[in-house]
C-alpha cells in the first residue's frame, strides 16, 4: 500500500521503547508492560479483549463477518540480565534487562495495530495483536492458546529481531526455522557398599557413565547424516563420600532438533538406551522427558507472501541459517499454520548478552512490513486465492 508512516508516530513508537527497555520485567511479571501497553490501546481506541491473562493481552482491529482472522504476536518479557550497553535509557531495574529486544518486538506490533487502526473499515477480516507474556521461560504461548481467543484464527505471524543482519535486510524461510527445545533426567539407582568391595554394591556413577557415553550415539548412529540435531548432557550429581560406591546418580540435560520425527526419535532412543544400560548392570532407571516448545516449523505459501511483500518495500530478503535456539511461539503452530521472520536490527552483540543492543531504524521498518502483510493475508485469504 502506498502511505507513510508519520513521523510523529515514529517518534513516539522510539520514545516507547526506551521507556519500556529502561523498565524491563520478567516473565509473568509483565505488570506494569502490560498496563502501559493498556492505555496505549485505549488512546488509539484499540478494542482489548477480557480474557483471563494475569500479564500480556489481546487485542484485536477489524471485523470478523467481513472475512477471515489472522494474528500477529509479539513479546514482551525481559532477562535476568544485568545490562551493560551504558545507554541513556538503560534498565533501571538491577538484573533485568530486555537483552533479546522483545521491547523492539512489542513497539513494532504496537505501531502495526495503530496503523491498522487507521485502516480499519478496509480491512477484509479481523486482526488480534497478542502481546505475549514469559516467552523467555517457553510458557507464556501456552497461556494465550489456554484462553481459546485463537480457535477462528487463520494465520499467525511474528517476528524475532536479527542482530547479524543489517537494516532493511528480513530473514524468510519456510519449513524449519528455529529448535525444539525439551529437557530431560535421568536417575540411575544402584546399590551402596564400602567402595573397597564394589562386588557386594551396584555402581550407579559407573551405569550412569555408561548410558551418557551411549547417548551421544543417538545422533550418529540413530539419526539421519542429513538433519541436524543435539544432545547434551549439562548436569551430574552422585556420592557423597570418597570410599563409598554411591547408590544414585543423577544426569540432565536438553535435546533440540528440526522436525517432529527426530525429536520423538531421540525421545525413544533416550529411553531404551538407559533402559537397557541400567539392565545390562543390574540397576534400576527412570527417564523423566520435561518437553518444551516444538520446533519453529514455518508455512510455505505464507513464507512467500511474505518475500512479495518485502520485496514491493524494498527490504532485502535473505534465507536465514536455522538457529538451535528455541521459540515458543512454535506452540501457535501447532495448530494454525504462520510464519516466524528474523528482522534484520545490526547490532554487534547476540541476543542474551549483557551489550544487547539494536538500531531502532527498525521499528517503522517493522511497523510498515507487518501492516503490509496483514493486510495482503486478509485479502489473499478473503479471495481464498491461497489454501492455506
Ligand atoms: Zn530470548
Ligand atoms: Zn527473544
Amino acid at each position: 500500500m502506498n502511505y507513510d508512516i508519520p513521523t510523529d508516530l515514529i517518534e513516539r513508537l522510539i520514545e516507547i521503547r526506551r521507556e519500556l527497555h529502561a523498565n524491563p520485567e520478567l516473565a509473568f511479571e509483565e505488570y506494569e508492560t502490560t498496563a502501559k501497553l493498556v492505555q496505549l490501546l485505549t488512546e488509539y481506541n484499540i478494542r482489548i479483549l477480557p480474557l483471563p491473562l494475569k500479564t500480556g493481552l489481546v487485542a484485536e482491529i477489524g471485523d470478523e463477518n467481513k472475512g477471515p482472522t489472522i494474528a500477529i504476536r509479539a513479546d514482551i518479557d525481559a532477562l535476568p540480565i544485568q545490562e551493560e550497553t551504558g545507554l541513556p535509557y538503560s534498565s533501571k531495574n538491577p538484573n533485568k534487562m530486555h537483552a533479546c529486544g522483545h521491547d523492539f518486538h512489542t513497539v513494532g506490533i504496537l505501531g502495526t495495530a495503530i496503523l491498522l487502526k487507521k485502516f480499519e473499515k478496509d480491512l477484509q477480516g479481523k486482526v488480534q495483536i497478542i502481546f505475549q507474556p514469559a516467552e523467555e521461560i517457553g510458557k507464556g504461548a501456552l497461556e494465550i492458546i489456554k484462553t481459546n481467543v485463537l480457535k477462528d484464527t487463520k494465520v499467525m505471524i511474528g517476528m524475532h529481531n536479527k542482530p547479524d543482519l543489517p537494516i532493511g535486510t528480513l530473514g524468510i524461510k519456510s519449513g524449519p526455522l528455529m529448535a525444539s527445545a525439551d529437557g530431560f533426567t535421568v536417575e540411575v539407582k544402584g546399590k551402596s557398599s564400602h567402595a573397597a568391595v564394589p562386588e557386594a554394591g551396584l555402581d550407579s556413577i559407573l551405569t550412569a557413565s555408561h548410558i551418557i557415553t551411549s547417548l551421544q550415539s543417538i545422533i550418529s548412529r540413530s539419526i539421519s547424516p542429513l538433519e541436524s540435531a543435539v544432545v547434551s548432557v549439562t548436569k551430574f550429581h552422585s556420592g557423597n563420600a570418597w570410599n563409598v560406591i554411591a547408590d544414585k546418580a543423577v544426569f540432565s540435560g536438553t535435546v533440540r532438533t528440526f522436525n517432529h520425527e527426530v525429536r520423538q526419535t531421540i525421545k525413544d532412543r533416550l529411553g531404551e538406551i538407559s533402559d537397557s544400560v541400567s539392565n545390562a548392570f543390574n540397576s534400576e532407571v527412570k527417564v523423566i522427558w520435561n518437553p518444551g516448545p516444538p520446533p519453529v516449523m514455518n508455512d510455505d505459501k505464507l513464507a512467500l507472501i511474505a518475500q512479495g511483500i518485502a520485496h514491493q518495500q524494498n527490504l532485502k530478503v535473505i534465507e536465514p541459517k536455522m538457529t538451535a535456539a528455541s521459540e515458543d511461539f512454535s506452540y501457535y503452530l501447532n495448530d494454525i499454520p504462520g510464519l516466524f521472520v528474523f528482522f534484520g536490527t545490526e547490532g554487534n552483540y547476540e541476543w542474551h548478552h549483557p551489550q544487547f543492543d539494536l538500531d531502532e531504524r527498525a521499528i517503522p521498518l517493522s511497523v510498515k512490513f507487518f501492516t503490509d502483510f496483514s493486510i495482503a493475508l486478509l485479502n489473499e485469504l478473503s479471495k481464498n486465492v491461497v489454501t492455506i
